[in-house]
Order: structure tokens, then C-alpha cells, then sequence
């Protein structure tokens, strides 16, 4: 993969692909921008180097139209006051100002993007005269401001990419032993791939979350009013069939009569969920036994919370896992939009080595698929 090492960029206008796909509150607040400050070393040093001007591209959600929603004037706001510098921002593409710094609106604005769009892509190139991808969120997105115009420009990637993609092809390649992978969240489907690739490599693969539910279920327990997807139960069986002893499954649980913080709470003994009661969280014995291996990894991964961590009386399970993971001697690494605001909410987003701003992208580069943003910098 070419990177900032790898491109002049003196006296040249950098167009960037960033990655300013930021949370929003009802007033348009960003309510959380690691992303942007995650794109600042790359801005930085771009600057430094005598880059004569920058050019920001970047989406916001998934508007189907212009829809004010989705403008990037939050975004371009606080990049403005972490930079120190006025960050213009281009309303479309034909009326780019002759500022030092500018943001054009969100890409998918264009109908084009979301299609790999070439007439597209010419027009952002028209824009540059080299090229950084920066967006790592993005990088499994083949869209024209991702991959099309990579074709069309000297280019490279930022240095948010470059970690990203360095940190966790790392852990699956080269990993200090024991590695140990802690998988949870809402749905197996969505974890199969990362499963699959870890129950390969991994020492250990720890299981939590309503992903367990068609495990159990899978294994004959009841599962009650648990979230438990069907398709994943055929999954799952796979799964334990060939996992042998590296996959383990909590032996205790925390139940609630619905999914509410107000809800009746039930702690349980073994995995049967009575019938009128729903798993929202790992006992506390399972909890300690994670949070056991944890202490004993040289590598761990985290993917998903352990339960409903959202509703205060099913945190304690991801709560007690987070920590561990926190205060883990070895090398630490987190992904997913969940995980990530489960460490944040427990105060702890600043004590794992590596913590991705890239959801769906860290997954699929986990599970070994190549991203396409990342191929064509190579
Ligand atoms: P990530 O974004 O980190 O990849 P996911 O999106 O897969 O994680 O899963 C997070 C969601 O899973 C959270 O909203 C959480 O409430 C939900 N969840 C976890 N465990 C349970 C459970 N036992 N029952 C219902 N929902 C759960
Ligand atoms: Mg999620």
C-alpha cells in the first residue's frame, strides 16, 4: 500500500478523502468526533509538508437527496477549531473556493458516488493534483470517492488508514499469543466472517451478547423471549462443531421481562431462559472468566458488547469485560460503532491500543476480504 511517504505533495493541491461520518444529536450537534480528530495527523502533516492547498471529501449518512440533514457544515465546523484554520465549505462541485482548506459537501450528495461513477471521479480529480485516502469507515465502499478517483491521481494513504489497516492485518498475521477474540453484540450473521477468521487463528473466542442465543439454541436450551435469530442458529451449530474447545459460551445470565432499563431483572444460574423472560446480559460469573483470559492475552480483539449495555442493569457484563480489556497487559485492539460507545460511556475509549473508526471496514478486513479502497493504493 503506497502511503504519505510515497507522495510528493509540495506546492500541490491534496484532494483527501476523509471520514467525517460523524453521530449527530436532533440539533445537529456531533455527539461524537473521534473520526475527525482521527483525520487530524494526516491533515497535519499534509500542511506541513507544503501542500498548497487541501480539498475534503466525505459522506454523512444516506441522504437520498440534498437534504440539509446530511450537510457536512457541523463536520467542516469542528475540523475548523481542532485545525486552527477557517475551513471553507463548497455547497457542490462546480463552486469549490480558492480556500487553504475546503470541505465539499457530502459526496453522496451525488448520485454518481454510491455507483463508482468515472464522469464523477473526473470531476473530483479535477480538484487535486495528488490524492490521500484517509476515510478507513469508507474503505470498503467501492465509490467514486473511494476508488475511482484513486485511478485518476498519484495516491496514497493517510495515516489513519494506514493504522488501521497495519493494526489489525497485524493481529491476524502476527500476533503476540495468546490471541484472544471477544465476540458479541446483536446478530451472528453479522459476526460469522470475524467468527470464522478467529476460530482459525485465535487461542481463545469468547461469546456474548444476544449473538448467543442461537448457540443455545443450537445446543437445545431454551432461549425464552431472547433476541435469537433464526438463520443464525445454522451458522452457529458450524461454529461449534468446529471450534472444538477455543469457542466458549457464558454459563450464566442476566434476564429482564422486556427491553427497558425499568424492566424486572433476574439473575440466572445456567443459560435456560424461562419462557416471559429475555437474556440481555452475561452472569457475572462469565463476566469474571472473560475478564480472566483477558488478563492472560498478549493479543485481544473485541468486537461487540456482551449485552444490552445501553439499559443500566444489563451493562455489568460488558462493563466488567471493557475494564479488563482496559487494563489488559497485552496489545489491545476494539472495533464496531457499539464497542466503541460502550468504552466511551464507561470511560475507558483512551485505554485500548487501538480503538477503530472504521465499522463494517474493520470487520471485513478481519475476516480477510479485501477492501477496495485499500487495493487500488496499492
Ligand atoms: P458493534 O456495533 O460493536 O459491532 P453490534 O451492532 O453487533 O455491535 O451489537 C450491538 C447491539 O447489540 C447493542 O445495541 C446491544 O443492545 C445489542 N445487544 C447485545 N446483547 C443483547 C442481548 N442479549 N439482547 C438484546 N440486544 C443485545
Ligand atoms: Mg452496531
Amino acid at each position: 500500500m503506497r502511503t504519505l511517504e510515497d507522495l510528493d505533495v509540495e506546492g500541490k493541491r491534496v484532494l483527501v478523502r476523509v471520514d467525517f461520518n460523524v453521530p449527530l444529536d436532533q440539533h445537529g450537534d456531533i455527539t461524537d468526533d473521534a473520526r475527525i480528530r482521527g483525520a487530524l495527523p494526516t491533515l497535519r502533516e499534509l500542511r506541513e509538508r507544503g501542500a498548497a492547498r487541501l480539498v475534503l471529501l466525505a459522506h454523512l449518512g444516506r441522504p437520498k437527496d440534498r437534504e440539509p440533514e446530511f450537510s457536512l457544515k457541523p463536520a467542516a465546523q469542528r475540523l475548523g477549531e481542532l485545525l486552527g484554520v477557517e475551513v471553507a465549505l463548497a455547497p457542490d462541485l462546480d463552486h469549490v473556493p480558492e480556500a487553504e482548506v475546503v470541505m465539499v459537501e457530502n459526496v453522496r450528495y451525488e448520485p454518481g458516488e454510491t455507483k463508482n461513477d468515472a464522469a464523477l471521479a473526473e470531476r473530483y480529480a479535477a480538484l487535486g493534483d495528488v490524492y490521500v485516502n484517509d476515510a478507513f469507515g469508507a474503505a470498503h465502499r467501492a465509490h467514486a470517492s473511494t476508488e475511482a478517483v484513486a485511478h485518476l491521481l498519484p495516491a496514497a494513504a493517510g495515516r489513519l488508514l494506514e493504522r488501521e489497516v497495519s493494526t489489525l492485518t497485524g493481529i491476524l498475521e502476527d500476533p503476540q499469543r495468546p490471541l484472544v477474540a471477544v465476540v458479541g453484540g446483536a446478530k451472528v450473521t453479522d459476526k460469522i466472517g470475524v467468527l470464522d477468521a478467529f476460530l482459525e487463528r485465535a487461542d481463545s473466542v469468547l461469546i456474548g451478547g444476544a449473538m448467543c442465543f442461537p448457540f443455545f439454541a443450537a445446543q437445545g436450551h431454551d432461549v425464552g423471549d431472547s433476541k435469537c435469530e433464526a438463520e443464525g442458529v445454522e451458522p452457529a451449530q458450524r461454529a461449534l462443531d468446529g471450534g472444538g474447545e477455543k469457542l466458549r459460551l457464558p454459563t450464566d445470565l442476566v434476564a429482564g421481562r422486556e427491553f427497558s432499563a425499568d424492566t424486572e431483572v433476574r439473575e440466572l444460574d445456567g443459560v435456560d431462559v424461562p419462557a416471559g423472560w429475555m437474556g440481555l446480559d452475561i452472569g457475572e460469573g462469565s463476566a469474571e472468566a472473560y475478564a480472566n483470559v483477558v488478563r492472560e492475552a498478549g493479543t485481544v480483539f473485541w468486537n461487540g458488547p456482551m449485552g444490552a449495555f445501553e439499559l443500566e442493569p444489563f451493562a455489568a457484563g460488558t462493563r466488567r469485560v471493557a475494564e479488563a480489556i482496559a487494563a489488559a497487559p497485552g496489545t489491545t485492539v476494539v472495533g464496531g460503532g457499539d464497542s466503541a460507545a460502550a468504552l466511551a460511556q464507561f470511560g475507558l475509549a483512551d485505554a485500548v491500543d487501538h480503538l477503530s473508526t472504521g465499522g463494517g471496514a474493520s470487520l471485513e478486513l478481519v475476516e480477510g476480504k479485501p477492501l477496495p479502497g485499500v487495493e487500488v493504493l496499492s
